[in-house]
């Protein structure tokens, strides 16, 4: 992580650290980055979005890129255009689930997924020097103005298809999927009730989808007896659901349900998650062919290990999923008709989610100054095996040991002065025992790190 991108591009209060300053010199930076060519720009629904996008937008100019505005544009439809024009990069701006403050700069690559930290350094570089490529007045790049929302809905439904029709009510929280993912879920011949659909930048509930904020989704479902509610995000690239009987589906659930349709609908293969998943997707999913691999968190190593390795589907247990079929960028909209095929195939949501395993997890967090994170990490990789018997030891990501019936992650936090640990295990009485072993060896770590 640098000066100015974090663990999702860049990402700020608006005029505070996002300024239009930042944002013509980050689209300079761009520009100088890429050399030439194309690049497509959405942004998300904030006040703030359109003097930012024009700022930056500005800067790409003057290095020579061509742009081609898609103005209000969840991320997953920038993914989808960038591959749709054949353009060498796309930009949102947007600040996902943040309040609505914020704002933020995030840049996707050519093939969909975004960039990864090892060119957010080249670009940060680029930033910081202030050499820009300088465009001469007859080399200036030109502006397009588009709207791939026609193509972006032809195509999924070449890819979807409903034998029913369902009454599907969608929460966009006033984010960018008001624009796109009710009228995705009509054209599959739904009844679609919309909430929260008007795009102010004003947003009614918090946009993080979690069963608090979806409360009113909850609600509206039970009322209308809908037979599925679906939520995103400020930028749709992320879905919460709620089922029939109303209830908000936890993530987990919902990551082994659809990895598990994904199977179904695409074959055997490799399913991609992250270290911080449990084990009710290895369990949900072996019966149906699928192979469970886990990296670090974040969409873009989930995305990176697709490209590399192929795979039937990415997801996190934060409700962002990757259809590498579709694309390589986390797309909520399009997991939302997904999720209506799966339940015209199998049925209902509440009755799907009893076949899912359930396991007890337990979260804690352990103050931890920043500068001791590293050797304490250290500590707690070797010290791991004198205080735990474990078969197997996975340090991609923090440190997690894991056993046929139990794991434990230990991972410092990338924004706040602690240390995170993560458990899971089949019984109440063994994920405490195994989370008190847990804090006495991560305290330890800190004092003598
Ligand atoms: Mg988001």
């Amino acid at each position: 992580m640098g000066k100015y991108f974090g663990t999702s591009g860049i990402r700020g209060v608006f005029s505070e650290c996002v300024t239009p300053e930042l944002a013509l010199g980050v689209g300079k930076a761009v520009g100088t980055y890429i050399g030439g060519g194309t690049v497509v720009v959405g942004m998300d629904t904030r006040t703030s979005s359109e003097t930012l996008k024009r700022a930056f937008v500005s800067g790409l100019l003057s290095t020579g890129i061509d742009v081609i505005d898609i103005g209000l544009a969840p991320t997953p439809l920038t993914g989808f255009a960038i591959r749709l024009y054949g353009a060498d990069a796309g930009v949102m701006i947007t600040a996902s689930h943040n309040p609505p403050e914020y704002n933020g700069i995030k840049v996707w690559q050519a093939n969909g997924m975004a960039y990864t930290p090892n060119m957010e350094n080249e670009l940060e570089k680029i930033l910081e020097s202030g050499n820009f490529k300088k465009a001469p007045w007859n080399e200036i790049g030109t502006l397009k103005k588009a709207d791939p929302r026609r193509e972006y809905v032809g195509k999924a439904l070449e890819m979807l298809h409903l034998d029913g029709s369902y009454t599907v009510v969608v929460d966009s929280g006033n984010g960018a999927g008001s624009v796109l993912s009710p009228y995705l879920q009509r054209e599959l011949g739904n009844r679609v009730i919309s909430l929260n659909s008007y795009p102010s930048g004003f947003f009614v509930r918090e946009l993080e989808p979690n069963a608090e904020s979806l409360s009113g989704l909850a609600k509206t479902v039970k009322v209308m007896k809908a037979d599925v509610g679906i939520a995103h995000d400020g930028d749709a690239d992320r879905i919460g659901v709620v089922d029939d009987e109303g209830n908000f589906v936890e993530y987990e659930v919902m990551l082994s349900l659809i990895a598990g349709y994904t199977l179904r609908k695409f074959g055997r293969g490799k399913i991609v998650t992250t270290v911080d998943a449990g084990f009710a997707l290895d369990d949900y999913i072996r019966p149906l062919g699928g192979e469970v691999i886990r990296t670090r968190v974040g969409d873009v190593a989930v995305a990176d290990e697709l490209a590399k390795h192929g795979g039937v589907f990415g997801g996190e247990p934060s409700g962002t999923w990757i259809i590498p079929q579709w694309n390589l960028t986390p797309d909520g909209i399009f997991a939302g008709a997904l999720i209506l095929e799966m339940i015209d195939r199998l049925g209902p949501i509440s009755e799907l989610a009893k076949e899912v395993p359930r396991y007890v997890t337990l979260r804690a967090k352990i103050p931890c100054p920043n500068e001791k994170k590293a050797k304490a990490m250290e500590i707690i990789a070797r010290e791991a095996l004198k205080n735990f018997e474990y078969e197997r030891l996975i340090d991609i990501d923090g440190v997690r040991i894991e056993n046929s019936d139990w794991w434990i992650l230990f991972r410092p936090s990338g924004t706040e002065p602690i240390m995170r640990i993560t458990l899971e295990a089949h019984t109440e009485e063994k994920a405490k025992e195994l989370m008190e072993k847990a804090e006495r060896l991560v305290r330890g770590a800190i004092e003598r790190a």
